[in-house]
């Protein structure tokens, strides 16, 4: 039988709801054998995480999720097994959380514009990690305010491109996250390529530009994709040679399709991106 493999999760070090070592006992819980905590540009929750899967007897990766830009657009770049040390990507990181607190400034004002004040502190509420502050924290300081359902809600009204409290980001280019990640002794992986929506020919040159930077491997299997897309992003690694990854994205409890460990195991014939890394054991 497959391994029960979850390279990607966030903790509240991000934009999760939990402690590391509480999504490590969620990993675990949940029958996972092989699990990465890769919150947003940041490290900080990699060391809580290590420890609390050492004592469970579960097999941990240190991953990343890196922000960046490629045509006009946010995507995301998982670093997975970098080394949790590393001073240039935390440095490189570094850059982007400044980024953050300004754009949460710039987020507050745009909602105060909105006739909706006193956003940023409401937002820092949610943030158990304030370099970290994002998009997920003023979605559930609206939900609290009563201004949104929901946070699909507020993305759909506030947050989301396009939407009145959105703040366009140039955050780290696509060839310096991958060239981050490579510096950092890890593997660079497309984070859920179905979510972008671009057009066809923008989505070519995004796999172009990946594997030209270097990038290793696709999210093939990740909550965001329907067993359509799965199968379209499959297609794609094997024509690009790129190996494949597979993670729920979890969030938080009862947020999003699917919980820790909840995917479908990736199709027999691609390569899996933890191919020949020491903490596998080499039954898969
Ligand atoms: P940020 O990195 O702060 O711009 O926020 C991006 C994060 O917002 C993603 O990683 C998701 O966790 C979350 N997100 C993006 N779109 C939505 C949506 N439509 N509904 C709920 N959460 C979303
Ligand atoms: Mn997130
Ligand atoms: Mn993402
Ligand atoms: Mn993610």
């Amino acid at each position: 039988m497959p391994l029960n493999v979850d390279l990607h999760s966030h903790s509240n070090r991000s934009d999760g709801a939990l402690a590391p070592a509480q999504v490590a006992a969620r990993a675990h819980a949940n029958g996972v054998a092989y699990w990465a905590l890769s919150d947003h540009d940041d490290l900080s929750g990699l060391a809580e995480a290590a420890d609390a899967a050492a004592g469970l007897g579960l097999a941990f990766i240190a991953g990343v999720e890196i922000s960046a830009c490629f045509a006009g657009r946010t995507v995301h770049v998982l670093g997975l097994h970098v080394d949790p040390a590393s001073a240039p990507l935390d440095r490189n990181l570094a850059g982007l959380r400044d980024q953050r607190a300004s754009r949460a400034q710039q987020i507050a004002q745009r909602l105060s514009d909105c006739g909706i004040p006193d956003a940023l502190d409401g937002a820092l509420q949610h943030a158990a990690n304030p370099a970290l502050i994002g998009r997920v924290h003023f979605a559930q300081f609206l939900c609290d305010a009563g201004r949104a359902k929901s946070l699909r809600h507020a993305f759909q009204h506030y947050l989301g491109e396009g939407r009145p409290a959105f703040v366009p980001m140039r955050w780290a280019s696509l060839e310096q996250a991958v060239a981050w990640i490579r510096l950092a002794g890890g593997t660079a992986v497309l984070a859920h390529p179905g979510s972008y929506r671009y057009p066809p020919l923008h989505e070519t040159a995004l796999l172009d530009a990946f594997k030209a930077a270097g990038g290793d491997a696709i999210e093939v299997i990740t909550w965001a994709h329907t067993h359509a897309q799965a199968a379209r992003y499959a297609q794609l690694a094997r024509h690009y040679g790129l190996k494949a990854s597979c993670g729920s994205d979890f969030h938080a409890p009862g947020v999003g399709r699917v919980d820790l460990g909840g995917l479908p195991d990736l199709p027999d014939d691609l390569t899996p991106v933890w191919r020949g890394w020491p903490e596998f054991d080499g039954s898969s």
